[in-house]
């Protein structure tokens, strides 16, 4: 039996549990309790603030954890970072007044900034050189300037919306952040086997983001040039119809390039083009 801890609501919550979910860890009545145990998978899952979550499995109070890389990073735990998930995107950067003129990192020497992430910040400065003062503050830190608390802010940007309406601008990005997988260092076999499975299947997830499976039928005399413009993971999947003289194409392509890609096979005499999402991938 192993303990996942995720967020127990916020922006990381419903990923992480969909994320579980998919993997076949299901959880009845989630959120009701703060500890539930899975269905048929051997875990249970603990539901914490994400700020608590790194400590909790450098503890060992959970064995793995699902968090954002900025936490783990500011509570600098001693756990080990084993899977991005590539959800949870987002950016800690730096931000001052917008009519304020932008000299480079020295602009910050002697300055006040506000920020939930202290760590990530002094370290930063003290990497450049820079002498400011950093104050600590849980939350709405984007209000700090205009309340006179601070000349500046070090936060999470994601679209820069919430800089824009509070009259700032972000002039220094430190980090890029995203959910990543931890585990407690050490872990007995027995537990680390228990980890290795949900790696497995996370992977397997992870790897159909973004990719489509897609059927076209084709005339046979234009297979060999369907098949030369086609991505697909080893080479496309080729069976005749019972139609003679066509054939029916099974491959996978990611969504970036699927409409550009279908344009072509219709350009090459592709029919009857069936897109169909994908759950997961096992190499
Ligand atoms: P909690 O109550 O669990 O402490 P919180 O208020 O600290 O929640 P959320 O706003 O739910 O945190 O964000 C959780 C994580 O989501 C962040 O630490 C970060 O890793 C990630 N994230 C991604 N995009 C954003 C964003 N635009 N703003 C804030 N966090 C984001
Ligand atoms: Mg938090």
């Amino acid at each position: 039996m192993i303990r996942i801890a995720i967020q127990a609501k916020g922006r990381l919550n419903e990923q992480s549990s969909q994320l579980l979910i998919d993997a076949d860890v299901e959880v009845k009545n989630p959120k009701r309790k703060l500890l539930v145990c899975a269905e048929n998978f051997p875990a249970e899952i603990l539901y914490l603030r994400d700020d608590d979550i790194p400590k909790a499995v450098a503890q060992g109070i959970a064995d793995i954890g699902i968090v954002g890389m900025n936490e783990v990073a500011e509570k600098n735990a001693d756990v080990q970072v084993r899977k991005d998930l590539g959800f949870g995107r987002c950016r800690i950067s730096l931000a001052i007044p917008k009519e304020h003129v932008y000299t480079g990192v020295s602009y910050f020497e002697g300055k006040k900034i506000a920020t939930s992430y202290p760590n990530i910040l002094k370290k930063f400065f003290d990497e450049k050189g820079i002498k400011a003062k950093i104050i600590e503050i849980a939350g709405s830190v984007e209000i700090a300037p205009a309340a006179g608390m601070a000349d500046g802010i070090f936060d999470i940007v994601s679209s820069g919306g919430t800089l824009v309406s509070n009259g700032l601008k972000e002039v220094e990005s430190v980090m890029t952040s995203s959910a990543v997988l931890i585990t407690t260092p050490g872990l007995s076999n027995e537990k680390e086997e228990i980890v290795k499975q949900l790696l497995f299947r996370f992977e397997a997830i992870l790897r159909s983001v973004g990719q489509k499976y897609v059927l076209m039928n084709i005339p046979n005399a234009k297979i060999d040039e369907v098949i030369s413009v086609l991505p697909s993971l080893k080479s496309p999947t080729l069976l005749p119809l019972a139609q003679e003289g066509w054939s029916s194409l099974h491959t996978v392509i990611s969504e970036d390039q699927l409409w550009n890609m279908i344009e072509k096979l219709k350009s090459l005499g592709a029919e009857d083009i069936l897109v169909l999402s994908l759950d997961k991938i096992i190499p």
